[in-house]
């Protein structure tokens, strides 16, 4: 049934994951209750597993309290062994703040993260496990320290008064939105005591760029290629719904344009956009033919994942569900065909899961496994395979990784406004060694995702013959090949159902996942016994 085309990447994938991973839980055809990974064989395309690490909290390679690219690269077995596939690094770039949004310099990693051949070891290590990275291009402002706003900013102060600024002299006015008379407001502030003012949206200190501005596109053109040329695989592009605040079609148009020239330098490239808006909204931004926009709609403790999660028992919510998944892949089909869409639950922006699902361990693992069962490529932020605690102010959001309570190598310090906050699970290390912990619940999670090709590429149906409304009853499709994924969203209650072999066509429990260790079970006559908060995938 498997056609999978095998590159050199992948085959080393299966290697790494035959070697790191241990046997004490279950995924893929054949013995449903352990897995051999070398078995799993992972398609070297587009189509992953995302791992968000903010490098200044995850791991600290030498001592001096702030993570570091040698810090990931030690940890990237850690990664793979997880499942994940992907690599979406948060800024790298020189900056002058600890979340490094705002950058100085486009060419360079961040001293405080390493050198370049840090950057350039880690990348290789990456390629060895089949993992691709993706970095933050914050290209809707730059940092006020960079030099194309600091000259901008020097010849502009030194205008006399009445004198008209001329990009003939310094054409970095045209880089940024400046305009006589307008500062004073939280957007806009004044360019030294010239009359005039440049905008900056999100802070003073971040002055947005104009990007309809053609010697600027071009810079980041080379920008972007240097990247890409290092070996990069692709971008995730930070506020892009702020490109041109408040007009979609010049975003649109800013993101084809960044999509088509990345894809000129590497046809494969990968970009996923961030636009935090409102499902019809931010899905109208496929119109650009970017590969992602982040689904928006089902984070946070308001999204559609936390909404089902938290919804009583026969409520219908399952079904719901069902019907999300359908409604996602419809709108975002309607605009790109290509499109994939980019499921996420938490990420440094957001209060994590722990909090507002008040420390309900089975709910952060099933939210987290929900997240997990949606086509395209679903995002995990990193510490939320532990359950890690952080909301309130950002900072709180980006708190040192949790490694060990009794070893202290690798733990950063995190950020210095950061309150002591101690986490409600245990570290990674203990949780390692426990089948049912939050960890080897989310590891189990995405290696159902590695095992079941059609889990995250096959296109989405609702099993209408399922009428129990708390179970998520969905057959993925891809190529020539379909699997049933049934979700039993009840918390408490185990659910027995019939998935008929007249109307779905599957041989056998193919992968299960359950957020106690209970087992599903499948009866030759396809009766299925989902435990509470329970996943069958059948094929
Ligand atoms: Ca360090």
């Amino acid at each position: 049934m498997r056609k999978f085309k095998l590159g050199k990447r992948a085959a080393a994938l299966a290697l790494a994951t035959a070697m790191f991973c241990g046997s004490f839980f279950s995924a893929g055809c054949g013995d449903k209750d352990e897995i051999d990974y070398s078995k799993v064989n992972l398609i070297d395309d587009n189509y992953r597993t995302y791992y968000e690490i903010f490098v200044y909290s995850f791991c600290d390679s030498d001592g001096d309290g702030i993570g570091d690219l040698k810090g990931v690269t030690s940890k990237l077995d850690y990664i793979a062994d997880l499942g994940f596939t992907g690599i979406w690094f948060m800024p790298l770039m020189q900056s002058t703040t600890y979340h490094k949004y705002d950058t100085v310099d486009y060419y360079s990693i961040d001293e405080e993260y390493g050198t370049l051949d840090d950057f350039k070891e880690l990348l290789e290590e990456c390629d060895k496990r089949g993992i691709k990275v993706i970095i933050d291009l914050a290209i809707n402002h730059t940092s006020s320290k960079h030099k194309w706003f600091q000259e901008m900013y020097d010849y502009v102060s030194g205008l006399a008064a009445g004198e008209e600024p001329d990009a003939s002299v310094c054409k970095y006015i045209d880089y940024y939105n400046i305009e006589r008379g307008k500062y004073g407001t939280s957007s806009w502030h004044r360019i030294g005591s010239s009359e005039y003012g440049y905008e900056g949206g999100f802070w003073s200190e971040m002055p947005d760029m104009n990007l309809a501005n053609e010697d600027l596109r071009g810079e980041l053109e080379d920008v972007m290629k240097y990247w890409l040329d290092l070996g990069v695989d692709g971008f995730r592009l930070d506020a892009a719904k702020e490109f041109f605040s408040g007009s979609k079609s010049k975003n649109v148009e800013v993101l084809k344009w960044l999509t088509d020239y990345c894809k000129s330098v590497k046809e494969d490239a990968y970009l996923v956009a961030e636009v935090w808006e409102g499902f019809s909204s931010y899905t109208q931004y496929y119109e650009s033919g970017i590969d992602s926009i982040f689904g928006f709609a089902l984070a946070d403790s308001s999204g559609k994942i936390a909404k089902t999660i938290n919804a009583p028992a026969g409520s219908g919510a399952g079904r719901s569900l069902a019907d999300a998944m359908v409604q996602v892949q419809d709108t975002i089909y309607k605009y790109n065909l290509n499109a994939i869409d980019a499921p996420f639950l938490n990420n440094h922006d957001i209060a994590r899961s722990t909090g507002y699902f008040s420390g309900n361990e089975a709910k952060i693992k099933m939210a987290s496994a929900v997240n997990l069962m949606f086509s395209g490529n679903a995002f995990v932020y990193y510490g939320e395979e532990i359950g890690m605690s952080g909301s309130g102010k950002d900072e709180n959001k980006r708190l040192p990784m949790y490694w060990s309570a009794t070893d202290g190598t690798g733990i950063t310090d995190g950020p210095v406004d950061a309150d002591r906050i101690e986490s409600k699970f245990a570290p990674v290390d203990e949780q390692m060694g426990d089948k049912t912990s939050l960890y080897s619940c989310m590891k189990r999670a995405i290696w159902l995702r590695n095992a079941n090709p059609e889990l995250i590429r096959g296109k989405v149906s609702v099993m209408e013959a399922i009428e129990d409304g708390d179970i998520c009853a969905v057959s993925k499709t891809w190529e020539d090949s379909t699997i049933y994924v049934l979700m039993n969203l009840n918390e408490t209650e185990e659910r027995i159902i019939s998935v008929s072999k007249d109307i779905y066509n599957y041989k056998e429990l193919c992968g299960y996942y359950s957020v106690d260790g209970s087992k599903v079970k499948l009866a030759k006559d396809g009766t299925l016994t989902l435990p509470p908060y329970s996943i069958a995938v059948l094929k």
